[in-house]
């Protein structure tokens, strides 16, 4: 048995002092925004967090429904003048939270048992359960079972979250895209990374990247069999899993000095996976490839900005385009520009910029999943903004915003369709 654990103790205590109390985060908070309470904020987060550290405050059940209410979206981050890491505090926090075993109760163990252990760990558990929802989603047992209000009586936790799953794709990943793919003019070598939701629900994007790759002068490595990343883990308060899927990760690429990058596509998993190092810093083994991994790991779209990219030959059918930042993109990676620029670079498409673009559309990884009712405030606060724009389409880089953009259009019935920014300059190029 693991023994007991202080991860906020175990902080390098300057990054608890690093908040000077100014408050220029509140107003970006969604959280706060909400309530208005000094609790609910950045501010009062880390003093909660840093009077655990004191050990002036136990972890109580309120603390641990606290660093579940913040959505971890780190928009504070960027207002923040003073530096603060909160993406390091707040998993440090949110793995307190799970070791002290406040929130603890059986269905909540069963459903972190069964994500964080069984099929977040196990590639092929994932995918064998990606094929079992496409059958029951190609069936039409979905359609019948949402009509005859069955789950609704039977089990409406469930009920309520079938609309969530997101359409399973019929050809994974490795299935669309080769081990080894070369351009006919090779400049670069990358490896890429599919990703879990990306491979299972937007397959299709995983192969736009590599085509844009291709079309980039890129030799593009694709690693069979991949696992998750492991940020799932690392925000939900599981670091030793998160560990572990990080070590398979770097294994999953033999050579990494051969690689002049390795390319993530989906905006929470590239910020967590730019994060190697820090979480494998005390292991004798993988520290330095950690720190490597690090170096070489790029978005695309900061890729794309930092090579000399080919411009897009074709025009694409004329449509009006709007941006929403994925908030770890932007937030958590600094990357926000880049997408901008790039869709401005596809013929054809006219840019509109959407009010509020960086704010959280209240996906957050599984939040919507785990805070139902605030994250349907988040969503209801985007689609107004997204009801002002004339856009027909709207571009996002991370699939957890873009099915949570797709459900909000699709309820409140606003006719615009959602694309990954690399999908519509893939178009470009064929
Ligand atoms: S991560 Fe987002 S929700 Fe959490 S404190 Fe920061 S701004 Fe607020
Ligand atoms: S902006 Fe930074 S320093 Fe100021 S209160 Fe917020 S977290 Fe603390």
């Amino acid at each position: 048995m693991q023994s007991a654990q202080n991860f906020l103790k175990e902080l390098d205590y300057s990054v608890l002092q690093q908040c000077m109390h100014c408050g220029m985060c509140l107003p970006t908070c969604p959280t706060y925004t909400t309530t208005g309470k000094e609790k609910n904020s950045p501010r009062g987060r880390i003093s909660l967090m840093r009077a655990v550290a004191d050990d002036e405050l136990t972890v109580t059940e309120a603390f641990g429904e606290e660093m579940y209410y913040c959505l971890g979206c780190l928009a504070c981050t960027t207002a923040c003048p003073a530096g603060v890491d909160y993406a390091h505090l707040f998993e440090s926090a949110r793995a307190q939270v799970e070791e002290k075993g406040v929130l603890d109760h059986p269905e909540r163990r069963f459903w972190r048992w069964l994500t964080l252990k069984v099929l977040f760990r196990y590639p092929r558990l994932l995918r064998a359960a990606g094929r079992l929802i496409y059958l029951y989603q190609q069936s039409g047992l979905d359609r019948a079972l949402r009509k005859s209000k069955l789950l609704n009586w039977l089990a409406p936790e469930l009920a309520a979250l079938e609309p969530m799953t997101p359409k399973i794709c019929h050809h994974f990943s490795d299935t669309l895209i080769k081990e080894q793919e070369k351009a006919i003019e090779g400049k670069y070598k990358v490896g890429f990374l599919t990703g879990c939701v990306q491979d299972l629900a937007f397959s299709n994007v995983n192969r736009d990247t590599v085509d844009v790759l291709l079309a980039n002068r890129c030799e593009v490595v694709t690693p069979r069999n991949q696992t998750c990343c492991g940020s799932l883990h690392g925000h939900n308060g599981a670091p030793e899993l998160a560990k572990e899927l990080a070590r398979k990760t770097i294994d999953q690429f033999e050579d990494l000095d051969s690689l002049d990058a390795i390319i993530s596509n989906a905006g929470g998993c590239g910020s967590h996976l730019k994060h190697y190092h820090r979480l494998l810093s005390d292991d004798p083994e993988y520290a330095e490839k950690a720190k490597l991994w690090d170096a070489k790991l790029k978005d695309i779209h900061e890729f794309l900005a930092e090579i000399e990219m080919v411009p897009p030959p074709k025009k694409v059918h004329s449509q009006s385009v709007t941006y929403h930042d994925s908030c770890h993109l932007c937030h958590g990676q600094k990357v926000s520009q880049q997408p901008r620029n790039l869709l401005k670079l596809i013929p054809g498409l006219v840019y509109e910029e959407l009010p509020e673009a960086n704010r959280c559309c209240g996906s957050a990884g599984i939040y919507n999943i785990t805070q139902p009712e605030e994250s349907q405030r988040q969503l209801d606060r985007k689609m107004e903004q997204l009801a002002k724009t004339d856009a027909t389409v709207v571009a996002t880089a991370n699939p957890g915003c873009h099915l949570q953009l797709q459900n909000g259009i699709k309820t409140g019935k606003l006719g615009k369709q959602v694309v990954h920014p690399i999908s519509l300059l893939a178009q470009a190029y064929r």
